[in-house]
């Protein structure tokens, strides 16, 4: 890397990361490689393999294009795709256990994370010890010579809990584990494992990466020790995402900057409104002063995205159906991280185990979009009407 390279500032790397429009006759963006068989032009030059792509499932210049810039801005040492983020997960965690290994996922991860840990994991002998989020450096106390790693996700799947992934990171590598960290709430931009001594950092890129809706991607990132295994595993495994998947995600990723900066805006903008809503026992928000992980939160991040929770007061199935069924802007479905709002409602409370999530009343998920804050503070008033009505 060049001198002036290193010093590059997230906006810039988010302009520049993964782009050589030399290459490419000039074009700004890289285009979209498809393609199974690679040529070689001698007997010689197979042999010895010696070109860049061999094979169109071992790479292209477009997957090498989103690798090489989400490994800069990340700033580990390379970046490997999946066809979805559960398959980064996936991936990532085999790249590490054998029979007999034993792992300590957070409470609070995605559930198809958790969902992989109590099925193929366990028909494959590796036990899973699921922990407190915020347990931090107390998970000292749950590692054996068997653990050969810790999964976190901070903030944790709908209930935001913030990790200290320092400290568990301490621990980990004090017991000769590795680290794995979901990072997809916050992007590369709002935090940076490296920094903060994870080893492989996974994304579903489907969510901001891409932030369009329209596609699904994961994404792998390692440190330099933690590289090999995972390459291998990946090869072997034969992970491939479709091409204009990763174009996609290339092109959404050089808006992500300034979108992220819009969802977050708008996000504590609803979240302090909702915070005054009769209707609203709490607002789960890490970016919020009375969040529990907050002085962590401000500690580690440098930035929140625009998804976020909140607890209603008690209400009936029927007040709840009328609040969300009659919505004009928020949509109810999974995912998130694209343009448009989305409102989902959740109970964590029977899958968790090493955690008891309470509640007040309902709990909502919302991801704030891009639209106008007005229209969406009216669509929810809007709502809170129909939810008083149907009461
Ligand atoms: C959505 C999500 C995933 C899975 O990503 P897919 O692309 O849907 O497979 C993983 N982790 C987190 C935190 C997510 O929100």
């Amino acid at each position: 890397m060049s001198k002036t390279k290193k010093h590059r500032k997230p906006a810039t790397r988010l302009s520049h990361a993964g782009r050589d429009p030399g290459r490419f006759h000039g074009f700004v963006n890289t285009p979209i490689y498809r393609g199974s068989t690679v040529l070689y032009p001698t007997f010689d030059s197979l042999l010895a393999n010696d070109q860049e792509y061999s094979y169109g499932r071992l790479g292209t210049p477009t997957v090498s294009a989103l690798q090489e810039a989400l490994a800069e801005l990340e700033g580990g040492h390379a970046t490997l795709l999946a066809p979805s983020g559960l398959t980064a997960i996936t991936t990532a965690i085999l790249s590490f256990v054998a029979s007999g290994d034993h792992i300590l996922v957070s409470d609070s991860v995605y559930r198809p994370t958790r969902r992989f840990c109590d099925t193929v994991l366990k028909r494959l002998g590796v036990t899973t010890t699921y922990y407190d989020p915020v347990i931090g450096s107390g998970i000292a106390d749950l590692m054996s010579e068997r653990t050969k790693l810790v999964f976190a996700e901070s903030p944790g799947s709908q209930t935001f809990e913030v990790q200290d992934i320092p400290a568990i990171a301490a621990a980990a590598h004090g017991a000769g584990a590795e680290v794995i960290l979901d990072n997809t709430w916050a992007t590369p931009l709002f935090f940076k494992p490296f920094d903060h001594g994870v080893d492989v950092v996974v994304h579903a890129a489907t969510k901001y990466i891409v932030g369009h809706a329209d596609a699904m991607l994961g994404v792998i990132t390692m440190s330099e020790a933690s590289t090999a295994p995972v390459a291998k595993t990946h090869d072997i495994l034969g992970l491939c995402p479709g091409p204009e998947d990763v174009y996609l995600a290339l092109r959404g990723l050089r808006t992500l900057g300034v979108r992220l900066r819009r969802h977050q805006e708008t996000a504590l903008a609803l979240a302090e409104w909702l915070s005054q809503r009769p209707e609203v026992a709490r607002v789960i928000h890490p970016a919020r002063p009375d969040h529990p992980g907050h002085a962590l939160w401000q500690r580690d991040f440098t930035g929140s995205s625009g998804l976020f929770a909140i607890v209603l007061n008690p209400a009936s199935h029927e007040a709840l159906a009328a609040m969300l069924d009659g919505l004009e802007l928020f949509g109810m479905g999974y995912s998130w991280g694209g343009y448009e709002s989305l409102i989902l409602p959740f109970d964590p409370s029977g899958y968790r185990s090493a955690t008891v999530w309470e509640a007040e009343g309902p709990a909502l998920r919302i991801h704030a979009g891009l639209e106008d804050i007005e229209d969406l503070k009216a669509d929810l008033a809007a709502g809170f009407e129909r939810l008083a009505g149907a009461s």
